[in-house]
């Protein structure tokens, strides 16, 4: 029998390949690790976790200015970027403190380098040559940069967590979920927006929740440019950056972020010359259990670009350690995955578009309520909140369930599991609502709307 350095040799130490290792050291395999950057990967560092404390601060004087209306003598307090930016790095360099521990205490053997893939069974490493019965591909991806001139002179969302200083004008390009977070992020803390969309605020999304979202964001002050496309980009005497747009319009910044879509890692990494099938988006094709055409050669996460979401690399690594090290095959189901968009407002859907339900069913109903929370009334603010229920007719499941407004995140977690667990119309009429909230009104939509 062939003997191996490891059993299990795992490429990317992000959300993906650290599930995976842990899971299957402990299931008795030994693990080794290669990590080319900062352990903990695009979720911890640049990512999820990032995003995420930026948004909560971005509250902050949306907040103060809602405190009159209840009372209190408010009045705009001071923000200082670079303390929050500060705040921000002591949180990652913990997160990513852990991640490492995780990897040596689970015995994991760690490779802070670069790796490379050099036959089935053998990668090379800082110049070593190391066997594995399986290795794992867990390397992720990374911010896409369309090619125009000067698009060296704008900044992606690996950059943007390490700006010195908070820009006071900020154009960014794109119009899916990272772009309108930013937007939000940036605007929420004064600074001046444009958000540049080439086609479609989130694309993908169901539509009502893109326009609804657009609409709430020029509330906000967000200056949405639709239907237009950057040309170029030009550095200006002062350090300002021109971005010339195709209807003639030109837009000067402080900054540009170029939000427009994520590749797959897949470059330099062996992958062809071992003959592993990519697809058209040279993400790596893999078979429902992860499997590569390649049997020793597994992938997991974002370089698989089946759901780009942390939550779902880390099931797909479950699912890889059952399957290879536990005798349990289990393939992933993308079923009524959970998202959200911590956009502002928020935006929580699980399940079909409308669009997309009406694809897939013959007979659908739809119900949708568009509301100003209570949280907004003392406070007159003109937020309004928009809930959409998608509904198969035949059976009466509710196949598709989208919120855009304050707290939609959290809201939509649970119903995930009802709809997972195959909830009808008729289940969530029979719910009791929480009074007084907002997610009661998803129990209380009775009629749907006119097709
Ligand atoms: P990664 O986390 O990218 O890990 C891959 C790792 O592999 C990296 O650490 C990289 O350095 C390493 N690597 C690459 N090549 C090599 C090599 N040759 N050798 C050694 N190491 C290598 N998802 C959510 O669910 N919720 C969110 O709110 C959310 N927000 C996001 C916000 C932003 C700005 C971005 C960019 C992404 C966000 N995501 C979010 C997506 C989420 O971060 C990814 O889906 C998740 O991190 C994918 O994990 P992964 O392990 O596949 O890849």
């Amino acid at each position: 029998m062939a003997s191996f350095d490891y059993d299990l040799f795992v490429i990317g130490g992000g959300s993906a390949g650290v599930r995976a290792g842990r899971f299957a050291a402990a299931a008795g395999a030994s693990v080794a690790m290669a990590e080319a950057d900062r352990m903990g990967g695009t979720c911890v560092i640049r990512g999820c976790v990032p995003k995420k404390l930026l948004s909560y601060a971005s509250h902050g004087f949306e907040q103060v200015e809602m405190l009159e209306g209840y009372g209190y003598a408010a009045g705009r307090p001071a923000f200082d970027w670079s303390q929050l930016i500060a705040n921000k790095d002591k949180e990652i360099d913990r997160l990513e403190g852990i991640y490492g521990r995780l990897m040596t205490n689970a015995n994991v053997e760690l490779y802070r380098h670069r790796a490379k893939i050099t036959g089935p069974q053998s990668v090379s490493v800082d110049g070593r040559d190391i066997t594995a019965e399986r290795i794992l591909v867990a390397v992720g991806g990374r911010p896409t940069v369309p090619s125009m001139p000067g698009a060296e002179l704008s900044i992606t969302s690996n950059e943007v967590f390490d700006l010195t200083e908070q820009p006071q004008r900020i154009a960014i390009i794109g119009g899916g979920y990272i772009a309108v977070e930013f937007a939000g992020i940036f605007n929420g803390l004064g600074s001046d927006t444009h958000l540049i969309v080439r086609r479609q605020i989130l694309r993908g999304f169901d539509d009502d929740i893109g326009g609804h979202l657009r609409a709430e964001m020029e509330k906000k002050g967000i200056n949405c440019h639709v239907g237009v496309t950057p040309n170029a980009l030009k550095q200006n005497q002062d350090g300002s950056i021109t971005v010339e747009l195709d209807n003639g319009e030109e837009l000067v910044a402080d900054c540009v972020l170029m939000a427009a879509g994520r590749q797959p890692n897949t470059r330099d990494l062996g992958l062809e010359d071992i003959g592993v099938q990519l697809t058209d988006s040279n993400a790596i094709k893999v078979d429902p259990y992860s499997q590569t055409n390649i049997p020793s050669i597994w992938a997991i996460g974002d370089v698989t670009d089946r759901m780009q979401l942390t939550p779902v690399a880390l099931h797909e690594a479950m699912c890889f350690v059952d399957t290879v090290y536990r005798d349990q095959p289990r393939a992933m189901a993308y079923d009524c995955v959970p998202s959200a968009v911590f956009s502002n407002p928020q935006i929580g859907t699980v399940g079909l578009s409308e669009a997309d339900a009406r694809a897939q069913y013959s007979d659908i109903e739809v119900y949708r309520s568009t509301f100003r929370p209570m949280k907004f009334i003392l406070p007159e603010g003109d937020e309004k909140c928009l809930m959409k229920l998608v509904v198969d007719k035949a059976s009466d499941r509710v196949v598709g369930l989208h919120v855009c407004g304050v707290d939609a995140a959290e809201m939509t977690q649970g119903f995930a599991v009802a709809m997972k667990a195959g909830a009808t119309k008729a289940h969530f009429d029979q719910t009791v609502g929480i009074h007084p909230t907002a997610a009661e009104e998803l129990v209380t939509m009775r009629e749907p709307v006119k097709p």
